[in-house]
């Protein structure tokens, strides 16, 4: 039921997408220069060493694939130290990412010349990548990059179908044909598939994580105080005027305090805000030990705590307020440098019995009543709102 503090820091992993560009491109350069050079090896061993290669093969295929695999590769490595220059003089270039993302199509292009630009590959590639480019690079290089590559694949389709000898350039026979369909062949394109669509779908899942690690954060952000992790004022008031329906409608007794700790304004003039705040972690923390699950904490200004007490009368409230006082003046803060020091607290409350009437800022402001008078008092102690009291703390 409380409320954990939210990392300020979003996870390593995320972090991925915040990276700059250039980043970006290179670790994606350096991914795709071992996909081609995978591609290769595979390439050699087929064409060469395999009897898929002696059948379905074409020499000249083999020739012409060695020659776009060691094109990609040159591409990516020059991409490569392209991207390690402008790291080096810590440049960004939108250029840069023009040239990534329309080379990144040019040489899946090239691999859908080779092996049939009707290929799941293909159709992978297509659908894939503007996904992952969105995800990446935003909106203008990558609809450059899937309009031209678009524009190419229906150009050199258009132009296999009227006959021009330039589809599947790597096969003599299409192991993708009635009768010719090969197990090696669709094995093959299974190990290139995965490596491709498994990159989509991390990139995919890593975003949509972060959305919702992102709606955690400002959700939290809109009820939590940034310093101790308790509930804000607004959340505080919320969490209250449900506890006080409840208490409402099962006629349980409830209590509210009010806490504010003594003479803060000297702590932070003698030690520093820094110390006043470490201060008001550890009280937060303090008030957290000392209280049930179930109870409600919250900061509400300053050095202003308000404690909800559900199901909770007065000599309920009495034992636990005094523990918490006396848990304070108890134990000593610790701060970087210098003395541990003692910090005190005085403590209003209210108990609202079954049949209540006061809306629950009347009831805080009774409480307010009864801090101001422990207070007067001379601070460190604990005073329980009564009809009474009001004379008192006039007079
Ligand atoms: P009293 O015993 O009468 O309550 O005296 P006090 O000095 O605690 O009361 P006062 O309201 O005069 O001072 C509250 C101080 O709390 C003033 C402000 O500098 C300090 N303060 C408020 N918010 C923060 C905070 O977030 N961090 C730190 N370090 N100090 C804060
Ligand atoms: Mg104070
Ligand atoms: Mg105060």
């Amino acid at each position: 039921m409380r409320m954990r503090k939210v990392a300020s820091k979003s996870p390593a992993i995320y972090r991925l997408l915040d990276w700059k560009d250039i980043d970006k491109c290179l670790l994606l350069s350096v991914l795709l220069f071992i996909y081609m050079s995978f591609y290769l090896v595979w390439h050699l061993v087929t064409a060469f060493y395999t009897d898929f290669g002696a059948q379905y093969v074409s020499p000249v295929g083999a020739r012409q694939l060695s020659w776009v695999l060691l094109f990609n590769l040159s591409g990516y490595l020059l991409l490569i130290l392209w991207a390690s220059l402008l790291r080096k003089v810590r440049r960004q270039s939108p250029l840069f990412v023009h040239c990534f993302v329309q080379f990144f199509g040019v040489s899946f292009l090239l691999l859908g010349l080779m092996f049939g630009l009707y290929s799941p590959i293909t159709g992978m590639v297509l659908l894939g990548s503007p996904l992952v480019g969105f995800i990446l690079f935003g909106f203008r290089p990558v609809v450059w990059g899937f309009t031209v590559s678009t524009v190419m694949v229906l150009l050199l389709s258009w132009l296999a179908a009227r006959g021009h000898d330039i589809y599947a350039l790597y096969f003599r026979t299409d192991p993708a044909a009635k009768g010719y369909l090969s197990y090696y062949w669709i094995a093959s394109t299974v190990a290139f598939s995965v490596p491709f669509v498994a990159g989509v779908l991390t990139l995919v899942s890593l975003l949509l994580r972060r959305w919702v690690y992102r709606e955690a954060q400002v959700r939290a952000m809109a009820v939590q105080d940034p310093l101790t992790g308790l509930s804000n004022r607004r959340a505080l008031f919320d969490q209250f005027a449900h506890e006080m329906a409840r208490a409402r409608r099962t006629g349980e007794a409830l209590s509210v305090c009010v806490m504010d700790l003594d003479h803060f304004k000297q702590i932070n003039d003698r030690h520093g805000h820094a110390a006043g705040d470490t201060v008001l972690v550890r009280v937060a923390n303090l008030l957290r030990e000392c209280l049930r699950e179930t109870d409600r904490i919250g900061r509400i200004g300053g050095e202003e705590f308000v404690l909800v007490l559900p199901d909770t009368g007065h000599e309920g409230a009495e034992k636990v307020i005094e523990r918490c006082r006396a848990a304070l003046v108890g134990t000593p803060v610790m701060l970087d440098v210098g003395e541990p020091l003692t910090v005190s607290a005085s403590f209003g409350v209210v108990t609202a019995l079954a049949g209540e009437q006061a809306t629950e800022s009347q009831l805080v402001s009774r409480a307010d009543d009864a801090l101001y008078l422990a207070k007067k008092r001379g601070r460190n102690r604990v005073e329980f709102w009564s009809s009474a009291m009001l004379e008192v703390a006039t007079a």
